[in-house]
């Protein structure tokens, strides 16, 4: 970690919203542990979203170093911008699919020979792929989506039925993994999931019997999904918020590393007497004398404006509480009970960190980890360590 000192330092040379350090050797820690969980079965990495607002130019190596050769993003522009930090031997999984004319780009990269794999979503998608594989006279590569559940993306059974028993449904594709998504692995109680492996089985035993998918593996498993057992982890899994340090067992023990720590500064602070009010709207009110402390990050910075009136940030080890609305560019905060000498202008205030880790930010603002890491915004100072 970095010293305060080095912080203070830091943050009054950098004239930005604040400080993101992002922790690359707490990624390679969460990577081999969630390995770790796997008998067997090759553990992926989603880095779509910039791999969550971390950045995915700095992740995907440190990932690439430890082994991992599968990469998920959910869009063709994201895979492309990663072809340069993959190693030869990798691949890129598109989850969302083809688009009408993303499906020329993609075809165009495989034969170029970039190992860029549509994830096809639908029987549309298998025919648009399949029909550029007949036109480039040569054999594309593709993920097939089932849907188990969730009615997000994939083919419903009866699409399965027909696709299985359809001789051509594959011609011309090299089918990697036959895949599916869970709705609920983070509730480990949560029955939905014994459900969505049995039609996931389901589906896998009806598209064996296709010749062209007889040799084909299976992907079921996000972050949460490793935690539910062997049994959801078949030949890959693909996860993504555990390696950013997000816990994929909420209410429960976190067992992977905090990657993100995000700073801001105090740019003024101010005494105001009982009764006076604070911030857009007047929503806050001080029911005493109160020091109130304005802070260089808002909801342009991902500080989600749901934490108006709600949550904290901390100062050494006092927690201040958030006074009135977030706003676009700056907090208030309430710093009564701290001396005069620690609040000087530029002084670093932690906003996640070893007081209040991404999913206690998450709880605070009614959202979950993952929208807080991927709203982060572009305003900070990265600072990224090991790696
Ligand atoms: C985002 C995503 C993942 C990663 O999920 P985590 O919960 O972040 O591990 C895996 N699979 C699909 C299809 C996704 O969209």
């Amino acid at each position: 970690m970095v010293s305060s000192r080095e912080l203070a330092v830091f943050l009054s040379a950098a004239p930005s919203a604040g400080l993101l350090v992002i922790d690359l050797d707490a990624v390679r820690f969460n990577y081999r542990l969630l390995r770790g969980l796997l008998q067997g079965a090759a553990c992926g990495g989603v880095v779509k979203a910039d791999a969550y607002g971390l950045g995915a130019a700095k992740v995907v190596p440190v990932l690439a170093a430890e082994g991992c050769r599968h990469f998920f993003v959910a869009h063709l522009d994201e895979a492309l911008a990663l072809l340069p930090h993959l190693p030869d031997d990798a691949t890129t999984y598109v989850l969302n699919g083809l688009t009408r004319n993303g499906a020329e780009e993609a075809a165009r990269l495989v034969v170029a020979g970039k190992a860029v794999v549509p994830v096809l979503n639908s029987v549309d998608q298998l025919a648009v792929w399949r029909g550029k594989a007949a036109q480039s006279g040569r054999v594309l590569p593709a993920a097939v989506q089932v849907d188990t559940g969730m009615s997000r993306l994939g083919l419903p059974p009866e699409n399965v039925k027909a696709v299985a028993g359809d001789a051509d449904a594959f011609t011309g594709l090299d089918v990697h993994f036959v895949m599916s998504h869970l709705a609920c692995a983070d509730e480990p109680r949560n029955p939905a999931s014994t459900g969505q492996l049995a039609n996931f089985r389901t589906a896998r035993a009806l598209l064996a019997q296709h010749p062209a998918l007889a040799r084909s593996r299976s992907c079921f498993a996000n972050s949460s999904g490793i935690f539910l057992g062997a049994d959801y982890h078949f030949d890959l899994v693909r996860p993504g918020a555990a390696l950013y340090g997000i816990n994929p067992l909420p209410g429960g023990d976190n067992p992977l590393r905090g990657v993100a720590s995000l700073f801001g500064r105090i740019i003024q602070t101010r005494w105001i007497p009982a009764g006076t009010h604070v911030g857009y709207g007047y929503t806050a009110t001080a029911t005493r004398p109160t020091r109130v402390a304005t802070l260089s990050v808002g909801y342009a910075d991902g500080w989600l404006r749901s934490l108006s009136g709600k949550g904290a940030v901390w100062l050494g080890d006092d927690r201040l509480p958030i006074l009135g609305r977030v706003s676009m560019d700056s907090i208030c905060v309430d710093a009564t009970d701290i001396a005069e000498e620690r609040l000087a202008p530029d002084t670093p205030v932690e906003l996640i960190g070893i007081h209040q880790d991404v999913d206690d930010v998450a709880d605070a603002a009614g959202t979950i980890g993952y929208e807080v890491l991927t709203s982060l915004g572009s305003r900070y100072r990265r600072e990224y360590l090991g790696g």
